[in-house]
Formats: C-alpha cells, structure tokens, sequence
C-alpha cells in the first residue's frame, strides 16, 4: 500500500523538481504529473489478471502511453477516449483468439460516432443498455464480414450504489448507469436475437467506496454471473477505489480484496470447468496522487476575520471541490522557494480562483459551504499547490470566463517534460466564425 501524499504548509519541490523552476518553464496555473507514483500505484494492483485503467480520470496522451506500456489496459466511455486509445497503441482487438480486450468502451449509450468506430475496428463494448445492444447489434448484422458470434460484456446496476457524493454514485434505482438487474434476462434475449454472446459482466457502483461496500458488489457479481452461466469469461469489479486526500480517509486493502473476489472467482470457475478473468478498473486510484496543479497567489484580501487567497488557477481548472465539495491537500511555496527559518504560522485562510462566480472556492464542503484552510502566511508572487489534483483535474477543466487550458507536464528522473502546452487565445477562438 503506498504512503499517503504528505503536503507540509511549505512545499518546496516536487518529485525532486524545485517548484520555481517548473513555474519558470510552465507559468501558472499548471499541472505536474509525478511519473514514479502512478507506477507505485500499479504496482499494488497488478494481483488482479487485468488492470483496466479508466482513462477519464486523466486521459492525456503521455498518461496513456506511461500506462500501456506497463502492460494496463483501458477504459473509453466515448468516441474520442477510443480515439486516444487507438492513438497511443493500444490495439482495437485481441490479436488471438481469448486474448484481452485492450480497450474496452463502457457507456450507458452509443452516440453515433461511436457506434461506428466500435463495429468498424471491432471494439469490445460493455453495455450499459439494453437500447446499446440493439443498436449494436443492428449495426454489426447490417455489416459485411462480421463473424458471429461477437461477444459483448454487461454492465449491472445491481439495485444498490454508494459513492463519495451523491453525484459519484452509481447504483441504486436513481442511478442513470448500467443495465438493472431484474432486466438482464430480457437483456440476454436482445442478445440472443442479433447472434451477440454476453462473455462477461461489470458491476461499478461509485467512487471513493469503502471495503464493505466494494464487496457488496462481489455478491451480487456472483449472483448474476450464476444466473447466465457458462457463457461469463470475464468479470470486472469496475472501479471507486478510494484515494487518500485527507487525514482519515482511507485506501481499502487491495489484497483482502482481491481474495474476496479471487474466491468468487474460483466458485465460478468451478462451476463453468473454464477459467474466468478478473479486471479491476480504477481511474483516480491510479493517478489522483501523481498530480498537482501550482497556481500562483494574485491577491489577498482581508475581510473582518477572513483572509483570502485569491489565485490564478479556479474550478475552470479543478472542479471537484466546487461539483462535490472535495477535500484537496495545499502546500504554500515561497517565490524565491525559499522556506522562512522560523516555524510556519499557520492561519485559517479561504482559498479562491480568478472566476467571475461565487462558487470559485477551493476550500468548501458538499452544498458549497465555505471553510478555511489553515496555511502559512503568503503574498502575492508566492505559489499554492493544490495536491491530489491528478484524477478529475485537468479533465474536467473548462473554458469558462475565456480562461485558457492549462498546460500539463510530466515529471521523470527530475526532469520537467511538457506533456501539453498552454492553450492559445488563438486555438480558443479557432472555431468560431464571426459574422458580418
Ligand atoms: C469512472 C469510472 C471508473 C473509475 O472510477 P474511479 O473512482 O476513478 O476509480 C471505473 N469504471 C467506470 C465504468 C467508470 O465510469
């Protein structure tokens, strides 16, 4: 199990990279990606026979090489994820014939694009509806040279959820996602119709779960996967393993889970006389601690007993404390990045972005209630890092105000590698057309 990321109230450098200098080469606001934990992360994972990154998460080219070439396969929930995908390498089928599926597209439909990107390169879908199997399966019987059966996977809604936030939860009868378990006979039957096998099943209930609840799942894989029979090769105990963001939260323990899931596994295998894979599908687990996003401070404001931080980078940057009211650890980095001798005085300070929108607050809590954050003193020139800030980061960003795209670095063997460059007023504006 990896250590937790430490943000002492002075931060210095990061992976061995003094802050000023990544500053001086990216400007601000910027995201840094630290290579050497993302492998840390995978390293603990690897028990599982496929680890299949969910690449929303962070879904940056560079990222996606890192991980394909540790041998981790991927998830796409749209036409573009695909495209990244295919980009990098990852292959659009298995080579042989029971080999891994590399890309996976997860989605609870098919958009048109990607429809056709996935029957005309012959992607392996996980279907979320049962309007996406007819739809698939109209679409391949109306193709030449298709040969049946093809195989798809299911994803179950299986009744109950649990996440983070009540927007990061993913079961239960208000879940827009996957296909509801007393549907899956009816689902099979659709099926059954166009010549498509059902080869496995999917089950992700939320992010940020804990151990019982991840588990819960488990039962009712075992339940459902009994209940098809033979034709399940593959199951995926989908993602929502939690992150450390602050004191108290907690990792699960992945090698008890994985033997709660290893023991579920052999039953079915016992049952069906063939071996059935085991995937595992984390997005932050894999890089939420890798990234941190540095803005610099651009104003301070002292009202009654409140003292704001007002910074170049907002939630057009990171959005998750202002979507869910997540926790972030922050570090203050002096300028010079020089820490002061004296012990840091810590003071409760309310960190905010540059956006024209009350709601731009780095330190809040779900239902947007303003807190403070205790941080030593600093002024205008030094930089705030906001940590953990790799998963749901850069990709949730926006454009919002006209604010550009942050860029995006790697850092490796302590050296700074642009993995994106800033966004352009030019590139911002490049599709607009104004009329005369
Ligand atoms: C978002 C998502 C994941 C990853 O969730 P994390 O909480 O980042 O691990 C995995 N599978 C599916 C289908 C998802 O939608």
């Amino acid at each position: 199990m990896p250590e937790p990321i430490k943000m002492p109230p002075y931060l210095t450098n990061i992976a061995g990279v003094p802050i000023p200098k990544i500053v001086e080469e990216l400007g601000t606001p910027a995201f840094v990606y630290d290579e050497a934990r993302i492998l840390a992360q995978l390293d603990d994972l690897k028990i599982f026979d496929v680890v299949r990154y969910a690449q929303k998460a962070c879904s940056s080219l560079a990222i996606l090489q890192i991980l394909r070439k540790s041998g981790i396969a991927v998830d796409a929930v749209s036409a573009a994820e695909i495209r990244r995908a295919l980009k990098v390498g990852y292959r659009p089928k298995p080579e042989e014939e029971g080999g891994i599926h590399e890309i996976v597209y997860t989605a609870d439909i098919f958009d048109r694009e990607a429809l056709e990107l996935c029957v005309s390169n012959g992607i392996h879908v996980n279907c979320g509806s049962i309007d996406m199997i007819h739809q698939l399966g109209k679409a391949l019987v109306a193709r030449e040279g298709v040969e049946f059966p093809v195989e798809i996977t299911l994803r179950v809604n299986p009744g109950f959820g649990h996440g983070h936030s009540q927007k990061t939860n993913t079961g239960g009868t208000l879940s827009k996602h996957g296909i509801w378990h007393e549907q899956l006979d009816e689902a099979l039957s659709v099926a059954g119709r166009y010549g498509i096998l059902v080869s496995g099943l999917h089950i992700h209930i939320g992010s940020g779960t804990d151990f019982e609840h991840l588990s819960k799942c488990c039962d009712a894989m075992k339940f459902f996967a009994l209940n098809i029979g033979s034709t399940i090769r593959t199951i995926s105990a989908g993602g929502g393993l939690p992150t450390v963001y602050k004191e108290g939260d907690s990792y699960v323990d992945l090698q008890k889970y994985y033997e709660l899931w290893n023991a579920m596994r052999e039953e079915l295998e016992a049952q069906f006389l063939h071996e059935v894979t085991l995937e595992i599908e984390p997005g932050r687990y894999v890089v939420a601690e890798s990234g941190y996003l540095i803005a610099e401070v651009r104003a301070v404001k002292n009202q009654d007993e409140n003292r704001f931080y007002l910074l170049d980078a907002g939630f057009n940057n990171l959005a998750r404390p202002t979507l869910y009211g997540s926790y972030h650890p922050m570090s203050i980095c002096p300028e010079d990045g020089v820490v002061p001798e004296s012990e840091p005085e810590l003071e409760d300070i309310i960190v905010g972005g540059p956006l024209c929108e009350s709601g731009d607050i780095f330190t809040q809590e779900e239902g947007g209630f303003v807190v403070s954050r205790k941080l030593p003193r600093a002024w205008n020139g030094d930089f705030l890092v906001i940590g953990c800030a790799g998963a749901y980061g850069f990709v949730m960003g926006s454009n919002y105000n006209s604010k550009l795209y942050a860029p995006e670095a790697l850092l490796r063997d302590g050296k700074i590698y642009c993995i994106r460059k800033r966004q352009t007023f030019e590139q911002l504006i490049e599709n607009e057309i104004m009329l005369d």
